[in-house]
């Protein structure tokens, strides 16, 4: 069954509606008629399948036909603060970061950071991003779309998430490696933190910082791994140490 965004205000009402996007996908792309069953998600972590009742305009009316709670999201919440990358690399990493189960998303500008985010259209970036985070939600079967926030400095990435149970800066000249790194660590963890850096990297300053915040640094190994390739790679190395990718 398709799967389909619904506004959470609409799910408690007798007889919800669809609307925006999503709806046009029901009727114009997916041509789907009255009585098909589609799956809906609200972002709350519930789904939700649906049989569609009717159509007007631009909405599609649906009955609610059971709620349950999907084991799709992981039992840790990893927060990432990714050094600015160029856009198709930004894109590319909200995609495939919310497939790996991320929970929230801050860009950061560090002292090596090169492009830095453009103030006037950042906005109309941070809602590409969030489309193309719901998307992947709905292809990878998830329930609640990872925050996106707006671009902060690496210092303030620093000092706003200084409470999570663990903090990783992950940095190409560290010798000693994560698993090493994390062996003497309870397991129960919830929220974590990791800082990846921009195509130049952290600077020492940088790094000194985060340490005196509490943050561990880690390698990734012997390779100096490219940005996108470093996030995709500590985000999974964490879901599979402390979440759910067996
Ligand atoms: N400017 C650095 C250089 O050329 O030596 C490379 C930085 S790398 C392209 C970008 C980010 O990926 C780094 O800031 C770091 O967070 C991460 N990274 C890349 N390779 C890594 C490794 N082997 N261990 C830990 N982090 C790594």
């Amino acid at each position: 069954m398709k799967r389909f965004f619904i506004e959470r205000s609409q799910i408690i009402k007798t007889s919800p509606v669809i609307d925006g996007q999503d709806a046009h996908h029901i009727t114009k792309v997916f041509r789907l008629k009255p009585k098909d069953r589609i799956i809906l998600i609200d972002g709350s972590g519930m789904e939700y399948e649906a049989q569609i009742t009717g159509f007007s305009k631009n909405k599609v009316f649906v009955s609610i036909i059971r709620k349950y709670s999907p084991d799709t999201e992981p039992p840790v919440q990893i927060t990432v603060g990714q050094g600015y990358l160029k856009d198709k690399k930004m894109d590319m990493l909200i995609r495939h970061l919310t497939e790996i189960g991320i929970t929230q998303w801050i860009p950061l500008t560090s002292e090596y950071s090169v492009p830095k985010p453009d103030t006037k259209r950042i906005n109309s970036k941070i809602q590409r991003w969030e489309m193309i985070a719901k998307e992947a939600v709905k292809q990878c079967r998830r329930t609640r779309v990872p925050e996106i926030l707006s671009p902060v400095t690496f210092q303030e990435a620093v000092e706003e998430n200084s409470g999570a149970d663990l903090k990783i800066i992950f940095y190409e000249n560290e010798t000693v490696s994560l698993t090493e790194t994390l062996r003497s660590l309870n397991q129960d963890l919830l929220t974590i933190f990791v800082l990846l850096g921009p195509e130049g990297g952290f600077s020492n300053k940088e790094i000194e910082l985060a340490k005196s915040n509490g943050f561990i640094v880690a390698s990734l190994g012997p390779r100096i791994l490219r940005a996108e390739t470093a996030s995709l790679s500590a985000c999974t190395i964490i879901q599979h140490l402390f979440g759910d990718m067996c």
